[in-house]
């Protein structure tokens, strides 16, 4: 698999990094890499732009940072560990 691939597979679906290590058979490890490099990368795209659906906590609602594509384990809020993934999708500008 190639990063083209991923490319095109979040132009068609939203997915989490764990969505995407199973498409692609990948450790999320990987995935997590793959992922930093196309933002990286689709920042200078002038047509396409990769959106990042944070994290959040669905009990208390909490909100984590879109830097990173990890999803914590633990709410800082209310320290449960009911955490919905963060979600991934290339659309056009
Ligand atoms: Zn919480």
């Amino acid at each position: 698999m190639t990063r083209e691939e991923v490319i095109e597979y979040l132009k068609e679906n939203s997915a989490t990094a764990v969505d995407l290590s199973k498409e692609f058979a990948k450790s999320s490890a990987g995935i997590e890499e793959d992922l930093n490099h196309i933002r990286t990368s689709l920042r200078n795209d002038p047509e396409h732009q990769l959106l990042i659906r944070p994290a959040e906590c669905l009990l208390c609602g909490y909100v984590f940072s879109t830097d990173k594509p990890k999803a914590p384990s633990k709410c800082p809020q209310c320290q449960e560990q009911k955490i919905r993934l963060p979600s991934f999708k290339i659309e056009k500008r």
